[in-house]
């Protein structure tokens, strides 16, 4: 059996790390890759939003399965275009991806279904927005509508802050069309848990828990990233909390979407904010988070590739999903001056070191290989990932294996897993 996956970063690194073990599989192809990846499987040089190098690249391979890792081929409908094409597909198609691609259609979701959330507005107009800014009170939320690379949320911390930051969206274009409108959303407090579910609008199935670290620097110091390390299981998110998100989020999130007509079936990442009243959703993505996956993957036992054509076929509840009791952790291994600026192609050296215990894995991120070197080629370098009996032992292994690996310029939190 073929099977591509689609996208280059961490998340699909650990995709295609689980998929490895899978016997069935006998060509693993990914578009675009990286280094990492490169030696599980076949990189190929189109790009992850190329819709028809994609669909064409599949039909002359005779690829039986595609899975479509990152939201913006997801959102721009990839899905569509390959079952169109008669090809096996997995994530959702583009009816049901706008959960992630429009941030005013999952807060109108929310508000209609009664879901927990942030209060909110949304404008078309910037006029408008400022307006309704003056009535404001900071702190205040202003999100870009569309997807902003994980850029267009901004926490002002006063009002005129507020008003640059939507004058930067809907006037200056600074995030382009995703900018056409904004969402202002009230201030709310308190930890946050990524919960990852696999649905195929039937039955919806919440994997472990995990959290993220979003800034830079230790005791979440500096600018925020795309993700500086993560864990799982959260040590907030215990047996209760999890009841009363599946009755009060996960199945009214996945009914409401069949009752608009936009069955989803895929992975639905629920970005939850554990309020004084209670869990509210601060964000859905359409697919695997990243670095979430790195520590999540791992402790799953079931096959993935099963779980997949579960959900394609709508046979979810058939399939008996197991978890290892084990903690994970990832940290990740950032290029000097990121998220500002930074330089790429230094190479990098003790990897193999750091992964000789057999039991910690380097995801890559952003890394090229050639002449049997491999160099920094992004933001988020890699990320290294310890599974072990508990946190304490995972977060000690994770450190020892990162402090094998060298690039110039590398730097990485030293408190991931401690939160
Ligand atoms: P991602 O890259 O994770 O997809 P995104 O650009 O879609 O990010 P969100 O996840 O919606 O952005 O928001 C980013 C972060 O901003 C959240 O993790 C949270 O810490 C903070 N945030 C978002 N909305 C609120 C809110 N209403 N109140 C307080 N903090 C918020």
């Amino acid at each position: 059996m073929k099977v591509l996956v689609v996208g280059s970063g961490g998340r699909e690194h650990t995709i295609i790390w689980k998929l490895s073990q899978n016997r069935k599989i006998s060509e693993l192809y990914c578009a675009p890759g990286n280094g990492g990846i490169s030696a599980l499987a076949v990189c190929v040089p189109i790009k992850a939003t190329d819709i028809d190098g994609i669909v064409n690249f599949s039909k002359e391979n005779s690829i039986d399965f595609v899975m479509v890792a990152p939201d913006d081929p997801l959102v721009a409908g990839m899905v569509d275009a390959l079952q169109e094409a008669g090809i096996r597909a997995f994530g959702p198609v583009k009816a049901a991806a706008i959960i992630e691609g429009s941030k005013s259609f999952s807060k109108d979701l929310m508000r209609k279904y009664g879901i927990p959330t942030a209060g909110y507005e949304v404008f078309d107009s910037s006029e408008a927005a400022l307006r309704y800014l003056d009535t404001c009170s900071a702190p205040v939320v202003v999100k870009a509508d569309g997807l902003a690379l994980g850029k267009g949320v901004i926490i002002a911390q006063s009002v005129d802050e507020a008003k640059a930051a939507v004058k930067n969206i809907m006037n200056d274009k600074v995030f382009g069309e995703a900018g056409n409108r904004v969402v202002i959303e009230e201030f709310i407090q308190g930890p946050e848990v990524s919960i990852l579910a696999f649905t195929d609008g039937k039955t919806v199935v919440p994997m472990v828990s995990s959290q993220d670290h979003k800034r830079v620097f230790d005791k979440d110091q500096g600018p925020n990233t795309g993700g500086m390390g993560t864990f799982s299981p959260s040590r907030i998110y215990g047996q209760k909390l999890a009841e009363q998100c599946m009755k009060e989020i996960f199945l009214p999130t996945m009914e409401a979407m069949n009752k608009e007509g936009r069955k989803f079936k895929g992975i639905l990442y629920f970005g939850l904010m554990i309020t004084k009243d209670g869990p509210k959703v601060i964000e859905y993505n359409a697919r695997f988070g990243d670095p979430e996956t790195q520590v999540v993957l791992p402790r799953l036992k079931t096959d993935l590739l099963d779980i997949f054509d579960a959900i394609i076929d709508e046979k979810l509840s058939d399939i008996k999903i197991e978890w290892s009791d084990n903690a994970a952790v990832c940290v990740i291994a950032a290029s000097g001056g990121y998220p500002g600026k930074y330089a790429t192609g230094f190479e990098i050296s003790g990897l193999e070191a750091a992964e000789a215990d057999g039991d910690t894995i380097v995801f890559h991120a952003g890394t090229t290989y050639a002449d049997g070197r491999f160099r920094t080629a992004g933001g988020r370098v890699l990320g290294v990932t310890a599974v072990e009996e508990n946190m304490d032992k995972a977060i000690a292994r994770a450190y020892a294996g990162i402090e094998k690996i060298k690039f110039e310029g590398m730097h990485y939190r030293k408190d991931i897993g401690r939160k």
